[in-house]
C-alpha cells in the first residue's frame, strides 16, 4: 500500500502523522519545505518581547522525536504540485524533482503573511510568520553591541538574515501596520524592547473580530502604556532606499525605522492549483466533516482549510492553533482506520494587551448575528472579577449575544484584567452544548472570593439578557 503523505511539518501535519503512526502501522511521510518542524508561531511575539528566553523554547517535537514515532520526516522538501488522478505529488528538494505516490494525502501547508501594498524587501520591514521572522526582528531591534545570539539556541535558524539585521543600527520608532491580534501583541513586544510604538488600524477599532467593547478598552490600555494608537487610519506605503525611512498616509510622510506588517494571512494553496479542488472563504480549501477535500483521498487541515462554524453551520475560515491540531489529529485517526470528525469551530480566541485580557467566541455583536440570519438580542455588562472586598477585584466587561426567538447563546466577548480571558471558555462550552441563555444562567459555576463573585460575570450577563 502506498504511504499516507503529509505536506507541512507543523501543527496540523505533525498531529496527523503522529496520531496515524500511534494508531496503525501505516507508512507516513511528512514533507516540510523549511527546516523547522513542530514550532509555536503563537509564542513568537513573546520571544521578540524577551519573556521567552530562547527561540528553541518554542519547539515542541524535535526531528529525532518525530522519527522515533516512526514518521519518515523529510525537511527541505517542498511539494509543488498534486496529481489527484494518479495519486502522486511532485516534490522539489536539493534542486531536483521527484514523484511520490500516496494512498492518502493531507495538505497541511498553513498560511503565509500577506504584504498588502507594502515593500517587504526594505530593511526594517517585517511580517511575523515563523521562527526565522522572529529571529530576524529580534536581531534588528538589538544594538549591534548588545545582540545576544545565544537567544537563538541551536535550531536551524536563517543565520544570514539574522547577521544582516543584527549589524544594523537599532530602531527608535516603530510602526505596526494592522491592529489584529498579531499587531496588538507586537505593539506590546516592541514597547518592552524600548521602541516608540505607533499602531495603525484602518477601521474604527483594534481587534475587530472581538467587537467594539473589547477594542475600546484595548486602545485605552495601549495608550496608557505609551503606544500611540491611530484608528481609522490607512497606511498607503512604506518608503525608504535600502532601509525603511517613513510611512506614507494621505500624502504625508511620517518617519519610522521599523515596520511590522500585521495585515492578514493567506492560505498556502498553490500546490493544488490546477486540480480543480473546491475552495471556500478566503480561498481556503473546502473540507467536509472529516477534513476531506473535493479530491479523492485528499484531506486538508489547519490554516489552509475551511471548517464548519459551530453557530451558523456555514463554511468558515478560522486559522487558529487548536483548530489545526485538532483537525490534524482527527484526520490521523481517520487514515489509521477510525473515522473521526474534525469538529466545528466557534472562533474562540484570546489575546493579551499588556495586563488586559480579551476573549471572543461565536458571533460577538448583533450585526454579525443578523447577517447570519438570527434575530439577536445582546447586552454588555460590567461586573467584578472577584468578591468586591477581596484584593485584586477588577472590572470585567462581558458582551453576550443570543437569539431572541430560541434563546440560544450565539456568542460574546469578555475583557478585563483578572482572568477575563479564560472566562470565554464558559461561553465556548455553552455554544458547543447549544445552551439557551436561561440554561447558561443556571450553570453551577464555581465561587470563592479570590476567584469570582457569587455571580460570575458570565452569569450576570446571562441574567441581564434572559
Ligand atoms: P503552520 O503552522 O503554518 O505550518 C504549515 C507548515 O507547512 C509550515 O512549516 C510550512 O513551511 C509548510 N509548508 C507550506 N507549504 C509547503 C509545501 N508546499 N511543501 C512542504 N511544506 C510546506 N493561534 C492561536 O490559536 N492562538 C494564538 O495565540 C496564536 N498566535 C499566533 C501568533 C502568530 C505570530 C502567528 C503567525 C500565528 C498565531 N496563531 C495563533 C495561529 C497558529 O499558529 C496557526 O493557526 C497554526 O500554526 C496553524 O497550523 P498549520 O499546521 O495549519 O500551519
Amino acid at each position: 500500500m502506498d504511504p499516507f503523505v503529509v505536506v507541512g511539518g507543523d501543527a496540523a501535519g505533525l498531529s496527523a502523522a503522529s496520531k496515524c503512526r500511534r494508531e496503525s502501522d501505516r507508512e507516513v511521510i511528512v514533507f516540510e519545505k523549511g527546516q523547522w518542524i513542530s514550532y509555536a508561531h503563537c509564542g513568537t511575539p513573546y520571544f521578540v518581547e524577551g519573556s521567552v528566553d530562547r527561540l528553541t523554547d518554542l519547539l515542541s517535537l524535535s526531528p529525532a522525536e518525530a522519527e522515533a514515532r516512526g514518521i519518515d520526516l523529510r525537511r527541505g522538501h517542498e511539494v509543488v504540485s498534486v496529481d489527484a488522478e494518479d495519486r502522486t505529488v511532485t516534490v522539489r528538494a536539493d534542486g531536483e524533482r521527484f514523484e511520490q505516490p500516496y494512498a492518502e494525502l493531507l495538505v497541511a501547508t498553513g498560511a503565509s503573511a500577506a504584504a498588502g501594498p507594502f515593500d517587504r524587501s526594505l530593511d526594517g520591514v517585517f511580517s511575523l510568520h515563523g521562527l526565522d521572522d522572529a529571529a530576524a526582528i529580534d536581531a534588528y531591534l538589538a544594538a549591534p553591541d548588545d545582540y545576544d545570539p545565544a537567544r537563538l539556541g541551536d535550531g536551524p535558524v536563517d543565520r544570514d538574515r539574522v547577521d544582516h539585521n543584527a549589524a544594523l543600527e537599532p530602531p527608535e520608532r516603530a510602526a505596526i501596520v494592522g491592529g489584529g491580534y498579531v499587531g496588538v501583541e507586537m505593539a506590546e513586544a516592541l514597547s518592552a524592547r524600548g521602541v516608540d510604538v505607533h499602531l495603525y488600524q484602518r477601521s474604527a477599532h483594534l481587534l475587530t473580530p472581538f467587537g467594539a467593547a473589547v477594542g475600546e478598552r484595548v486602545e485605552s490600555t495601549l495608550r496608557d502604556h505609551g503606544v500611540t494608537v491611530h484608528t481609522d487610519t490607512e497606511v498607503d506605503a512604506l518608503v525608504g532606499d535600502e532601509r525603511v525611512a517613513a510611512l506614507r498616509i494621505d500624502g504625508d510622510e511620517r518617519p519610522v525605522d521599523v515596520a511590522i506588517l500585521g495585515v492578514g494571512i493567506r492560505p498556502n494553496t498553490a500546490l493544488l492549483d490546477g486540480t480543480g479542488v473546491d475552495r471556500g472563504p478566503s480561498g481556503a480549501i473546502k473540507t467536509d466533516d472529516y477534513g476531506r477535500t473535493s479530491l479523492p483521498a485528499v484531506y486538508a487541515a489547519g490554516d489552509v482549510a475551511t471548517a464548519r462554524h459551530a453557530v451558523t453551520g456555514a463554511e468558515t475560515w478560522v486559522p487558529l492553533g487548536l483548530t489545526a491540531n485538532r483537525a490534524g489529529r482527527a484526520i490521523g485517526s481517520t487514515v489509521a482506520g477510525d473515522p473521526t470528525p474534525v469538529g466545528d469551530v466557534a472562533g474562540t480566541a484570546v489575546v493579551k494587551a499588556f495586563d488586559l485580557e480579551c476573549g471572543r467566541v461565536g458571533l460577538v455583536d448583533e450585526s454579525a448575528a443578523t447577517d447570519a440570519g438570527f434575530d439577536p438580542v445582546s447586552e454588555t455588562i460590567t461586573a467584578g472579577s472577584r468578591s468586591g472586598y477581596y484584593p485584586g477585584n477588577e472590572e470585567t466587561t462581558v458582551t453576550l449575544v443570543a437569539d431572541r426567538t430560541t434563546g440560544r447563546v450565539l456568542g460574546g466577548s469578555i475583557v478585563g484584567r483578572d482572568r477575563a480571558a479564560v472566562r470565554i471558555d464558559t461561553l465556548a462550552t455553552a455554544i458547543e452544548a447549544d445552551l439557551t441563555v436561561a440554561e447558561l444562567e443556571r450553570l453551577d459555576l464555581a465561587y470563592a472570593p479570590p476567584f469570582s463573585p457569587v455571580w460570575d460575570p458570565v452569569l450576570v450577563a446571562a441574567k441581564v439578557v434572559n
